[in-house]
């Protein structure tokens, strides 16, 4: 072979090496060994962790940080002075004219009213790099570690720490005696964990009971705790046979050893966080999911009257309020849980992607849901809750954006997704009951085509926030909004209706396409939102950066409205306005006295591309971009005016209009 042809082939293995590349972007990572000593008498553990950290950042480190959640369970602290003056923010009145308050019903005033035995806290008594003693300096919540040596670029140190904690009364996410669950340990944001530097820096973010962010990496614990606990964990447990409850191999008998505590031994790969649960009362059922991951339900087996009370009103109803009918059902609702993973995982993988682990457990503990890399906190056995949380594995764990930064992209994504798999499981459902009661289908069928917009809460909470006069744009800072209710509906709503609408804007079916093509390119690679729009505009061949600028960066809203409609030469025109700041495409359908319809499409000048032409409507009409410093737009219609009996801007209601009353027009002759 010649040289220069060798080297042209060697040009040309390069270029195409470079065309099918998978965006990159450098990365740290972490090696947590941790060794837990529990004492249940105190609500203590003392522990020992090795950190094993790769630098693979261009920069040259002096100081390392690391979060230490539970000391924001202390008088004072930033979460309890930040829920007590949301506390005195007045949102509205509710029905009977009381305040409605915008603090979290679940942290309000109750960690200024902790004892001392009811705090929560980690310390640190020592701290080690590369075997030398560094010095640290604590502000509450976030410990800076200062170097007395850089750690240089592309090299990795090691970090020994030697720590104590106190369990706080559970309160938020973590503790010690559930009110509700009756469970006694939910070990979340449990240990000192490193805070994740990366392109934009460190991400010290303060503890005040909101969004997470953290460095992927191994995970090696070992958590010794009194016999008759049993635990629900992140990771694979190594030694099932010594722990039983249900771990074991089948057929295995379970010898376990003399001593007082087990040590329970759990690896995790490629994981950001790591969280557990234990009680004395758990029972743990398992599924095994064809070409999936092995479910475990761990709940307390002991159902308590406060776990009946903090169901909803409706739901105490259905049985008769009766406490012991509903304790009745208890195994049966989260049999149910582990059944339905099964029944729904096949949906989550064909349109979401791959689960990539061997294992997912839903742990009874916490309060509402709280998503963890191979298991969640679930207070109660409901299942929309259930698919939530599971479905942050997608967006939280796999992809895990920086949820302070673009909460959104985490939590409107999993309440999109979460939408369709409820829906899914409904639909398997009534087709299951339709075996025996052939009528339940077609009503669920009904159903579906009474509510076609499976989204719709998640418009109403947008539509609401942005009519209040509190939203703030989605770049604000998690942390940062003014009030939790702005912040909420922003993340879960407004995040939601991002991926509803943007198949409004591209059309469903390739909005489907970029939702997995995002994931496939973008797991375990924190992603941001230009990651995401970049690979929307690449698949759709549709400009998106303004729908980015407008939905994310701004609070601009949309309306478009009929304007008004007039004969000319024996056609119609219809005239458009826009009346909303933010400009979009617009789809409107035209009905005939006939029965007949017709689809008018008029795309958005900064686009520059159309959407493919959707299901029935294959006779669209499609006109020239509407350039969007123009408010008005006409659109005609061959057929005379007094043919018309409807005009609808959107019928499919997937655009966001906050001013729907407009949309429509109905003529009566
Ligand atoms: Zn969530």
């Amino acid at each position: 072979m010649k040289k220069s042809f060798f080297f042209l082939l060697f040009f040309l293995l390069l270029a195409s090496l470079s065309l099918i590349a998978q965006p990159d972007r450098w990365q740290q990572r972490v090696k947590y060994t941790m060794n837990i000593d529990m004492n249940a008498e105190t609500n203590q553990y003392k522990g020992i962790q090795k950190l094993e950290y790769w630098n693979n950042s261009p920069d040259t480190l002096k100081r390392v940080f690391y979060h230490l959640y539970w000391n924001a369970f202390q008088p004072n602290s930033m979460m309890d002075t930040r829920s007590r003056r949301q506390g005195s923010v007045v949102l509205r009145k509710d029905r009977n004219g009381d305040d409605i308050v915008d603090w979290d019903g679940r942290v309000t005033d109750r960690i200024v009213n902790l004892s001392k035995e009811e705090t929560g806290y980690q310390q640190v008594l020592s701290i080690k790099m590369n075997g030398r003693p560094q010095k640290y300096i604590y502000h509450e919540t976030i410990l800076e570690v200062v170097l007395d040596r850089p750690v240089l670029p592309k090299s990795k140190v090691i970090f020994d720490m030697n720590w104590e904690a106190q369990v706080p009364l559970q309160i938020r996410r973590s503790g010690r005696d559930n009110p509700t669950t009756g469970v006694q340990y939910t070990m979340t944001q449990w240990y000192p964990k490193m805070v994740e530097y990366d392109y934009e820096g460190w991400h010290p973010t303060d503890y005040i009971a909101r969004e997470f962010y953290g460095v992927w990496g191994h995970y090696d614990v070992k958590i010794n705790i009194d016999k008759d606990y049993i635990l629900g964990s992140t990771g694979y447990l190594q030694n099932p046979n010594q722990i039983g409850h249900g771990y074991e191999n089948k057929g295995v008998k379970v010898v376990r050893p003399e001593s007082l505590k087990l040590s329970w031994h759990f690896i995790a790969p490629n994981v950001h966080d790591f969280a557990w649960a234990a009680d004395k009362e758990f029972k743990h059922i398992t599924r095994t999911i064809a070409n999936g991951p092995v479910i475990h339900v761990l709940y307390n087996g002991e159902p308590t009257q406060d776990q009946f009370q903090s169901i909803s009103t409706t739901a105490q109803a259905s049985f008769g309020n009766d406490y012991n009918k509903w304790a009745a059902t208890w195994d049966a609702q989260w049999e149910t849980m582990a059944d339905a993973a099964v029944t729904v995982y096949p949906f989550i993988k064909k349109n979401f992607g791959e689960y990539p682990y061997k294992q997912y457990s839903f742990i009874h503990g916490g309060d509402g849901g709280m998503e963890y890399p191979m298991a969640t906190m679930l207070v109660s056995s409901g299942l929309g809750t259930a698919f939530h949380e599971w479905m942050h594995s997608w967006y939280q764990m796999i992809l895990a954006t920086n949820e302070s930064l673009h909460a959104w992209m985490d939590e409107g994504f999993t309440e999109y997704a979460t939408n369709l798999v409820e829906e899914y499981y409904r639909q398997q459902v009534s087709r299951k009951n339709a075996a025996n009661d052939p009528a339940a289908l077609r009503r669920s069928d009904s159903i579906a085509q009474i509510l076609p917009l499976y989204h719709k809460d998640n418009y109403a909470g947008y539509i609401a926030l942005a009519k209040s006069g509190r939203e703030e744009p989605m770049t604000t800072h998690a942390d940062h909004f003014n009030t939790n209710y702005a912040y909420s509906n922003a993340a879960y709503s407004k995040g939601a209706v991002f991926m509803e609408q943007l198949g409004y804007i591209v059309g469903a079916p390739v909005r489907d396409k970029i939702l997995l093509e995002y994931y496939r390119q973008w797991r375990f690679k924190h992603p941001n939102p230009n990651d995401l729009v970049r690979i929307a505009e690449k698949i759709s061949g549709i400009q998106l950066d303004w729908y980015k600028t407008y939905w994310v960066g701004t609070t601009k809203t949309i309306d478009y409205g009929i304007d008004s409609l007039y004969e000319i030469n024996n056609a119609t025109r219809i005239r458009l306005s826009r009346i909303g700041q933010m400009p979009m495409p617009v789809d409107v359908k035209i009905t005939f006295k006939d029965g007949s319809i017709e689809w008018h499409y008029v795309p958005l000048n900064l686009m520059f591309g159309t959407k493919p032409v959707e299901e029935g409507r294959e006779k669209r009409l499609t006109y020239e971009a509407w350039k969007w410093t123009h408010p008005i737009y006409e659109i005609e219609t061959k057929k005379k005016l007094t043919d018309i009996v409807l005009v609808e801007i959107d019928p499919s209601q997937r655009m966001a209009d906050i001013e729907r009353k407009n949309n429509k027009l109905e003529l009566k002759w």
